[in-house]
């Protein structure tokens, strides 16, 4: 097996270390959960509480040692991880934008403001007693579907996910993509509509503000505003106008709302036009699409990406590449912390 055949799992760690489990944090925009690994990728123990970014770096920190602690300590726990098998090491996934080096979580946009430069892998660290490794969320997801999921033994994958906002991860001939700041892989910054609608970023017509949860919403007020969809104005009724989702316009479509169906259909080829840049650029093997939106779309939000592929990427690279759902689900960013942390140990990435 070649060096790049093996995205790095068999041969990042060795002999006993092998056999131990990690400590796993997911530091989300609303939940903060923790997790013990086993070696084979098998949640062992699991915390969660809320993320509460508004309490100040220091209750974050605080919370994340607690849960961590909990789940070092479930009873059973080291019996299910084998005899003598104490954690190796903890790995952080975290909202970004990330310093995946310092181990810093540097200032993210869907937590407080007060939430910035915070070292949260080096406090952990030393609270804990371990080695610890931070990357982004989006990266671990990657590394967890390479390790475990729809990603096995390839080395050229592009990671998407579509929820309330999109995400990706890119990893290129084995290794991941951090570039100099830690931001490559910020995929849904691509820009699809100049002078488009407004990006939570603060520029206009990226990706996510077309295709994401937050973006559909967005479009779906405007429609209600403008008098447009007499079927999301029932919702926006019922349930307030700033709680109507993209479920909601999805919903919407399915029940024949022109609007709704127009807004959708927009995604769509928002994400397909996107998939075509993402191909052209990084000539992957395999592009796997996660999140919330993707998955409840299925096929519905796929097939077009990948008609879009076929017919108007780089022909050689569109005949290369694979389109399809994540195979792991909201515990990838847990079990990701697996690969992240044998990775970093063996000074990958
Ligand atoms: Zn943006």
């Amino acid at each position: 097996m070649g060096e790049t055949d093996d995205p790095g799992f068999a041969r990042t760690a060795s002999g006993p270390d092998r056999e131990r489990p990690v400590l796993a944090v997911d530091l989300g925009a609303t939940r903060l959960r923790a997790a013990l690994v086993g070696a084979d990728g098998t949640i062992l123990a699991r915390a969660e509480g809320p993320s509460a970014t508004e309490r100040g770096p220091a209750a974050v920190l605080d919370a994340s040692e607690a849960l961590l602690v909990a789940v070092r300590d479930a009873p059973g726990a080291e019996s299910r991880a084998g005899p003598g098998a104490a954690p190796l090491a903890i790995g952080i996934s975290a909202i970004g934008p990330v310093d995946p080096r310092a181990g810093v979580i540097v200032d993210p946009p869907n937590a407080d403001r007060s939430f910035r430069d915070v070292p949260i892998a080096p406090e952990l660290g030393v609270r804990l007693g371990l080695p610890a490794f931070l990357d982004r969320d989006t990266n671990v997801a990657l590394l967890g579907e390479m390790a475990f999921g729809a990603a096995r033994d390839v080395a050229d994958v592009v990671y998407l996910t579509v929820s309330t906002g999109i995400g990706g991860a890119i990893l290129a001939g084995g290794v991941l993509l951090h570039g100099p700041d830690g931001t490559a892989g910020e995929l849904g910054h691509l820009l699809v509509e100049l002078d488009g609608p407004p990006c939570g970023c603060g520029a206009r017509g990226h990706l996510e503000a077309i295709a994401s949860g937050a973006g559909i919403a967005r479009a779906a007020r405007e429609a209600i505003v403008a008098e447009r969809s007499p079927l999301l104005a029932t919702v926006a009724e019922r349930a307030g106008l700033g709680r109507v989702s993209a479920a909601d316009v999805a919903a919407a479509e399915d029940a024949g709302d022109p609007a709704a169906g127009a807004i959708m259909e927009g995604a769509r080829r928002a994400f397909a036009a996107a998939m075509v840049t993402i191909v052209d650029l990084f000539n992957p093997t395999l592009v796997v699409v996660g999140g919330s939106i993707a998955r409840a779309q299925g096929d519905r939000w796929l097939e077009p990406a990948r008609v879009a592929v076929r017919t108007t990427a780089f022909r050689t690279a569109a005949r290369r590449v694979s389109i399809v759902p994540a195979a792991l689900g909201d515990d990838v960013g847990l079990i990701g912390c697996l690969p992240l942390v044998r990775r970093r140990l063996a000074g990958e990435d």
